[in-house]
């Protein structure tokens, strides 16, 4: 039996190819398979608002995958596919991107070595990443005492109500 992650997909930029971030995150479904990577579940496609120096809009998803690899092989599968896509330019956190895979949660617990921590230091406070999560992965919880994604999902909805961002 592999191993299960929920993975957070984004895009904000078009693909000289695939056009439209949209299109990127539904390519970047196939470049998972193709890299033996299974994808179980999709969540649907979700625009948000750039937060940071871009000024695109950013396309996101999430996908549950199941895999041998371990987390840091994980990780290096999905930087590769980002490479794939032609996302060159890292540091600038937020910066306008092709694609990026982040590893969100995985089921078999926390995770944390150089280079990686699971689940995903900021995914909580995230609606990008847990509404398309909520549809896949409801009932998945948080290791380390946050809740299930349905649980932080109502929890920052119930935040957002009081101060509006
Ligand atoms: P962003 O924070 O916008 O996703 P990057 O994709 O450039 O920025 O990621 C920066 C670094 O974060 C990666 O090189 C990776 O080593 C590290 N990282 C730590 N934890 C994770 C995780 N759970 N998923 C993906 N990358 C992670
Ligand atoms: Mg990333």
């Amino acid at each position: 039996m592999g191993e299960r992650y929920l993975i957070a997909l984004g895009s904000n930029q078009r693909h000289v190819r695939h056009g439209a971030p949209e299109r990127v995150l539904t390519a970047a479904l196939a470049g998972l398979e193709q890299a033996g990577i299974r994808v179980v579940r999709t969540g649907p496609i979700v625009r948000s608002a750039p937060i940071g120096p871009s000024h695109r809009r950013y396309a996101n998803s999430a996908a549950v995958v199941e895999t041998d690899l371990r987390p840091d092989a994980l990780l290096t599968a999905l930087k590769q596919i980002e490479r794939a896509f032609g996302r060159t330019q890292r540091g600038q956190r937020w910066s306008s991107r092709v694609l990026d895979l982040d590893i969100v949660l995985r089921r078999g617990g926390a995770w944390s070595s150089p280079g990686l921590t699971v689940p995903h230091i900021a995914y909580r406070t995230r609606d990008f990443v847990l509404a398309p999560a909520l549809p896949i992965a409801a009932d998945w919880r948080d290791p380390l005492g946050g809740g299930t994604i349905r649980q932080l999902h109502r929890r920052l909805k119930r935040a957002k109500a009081i101060t509006p961002a």
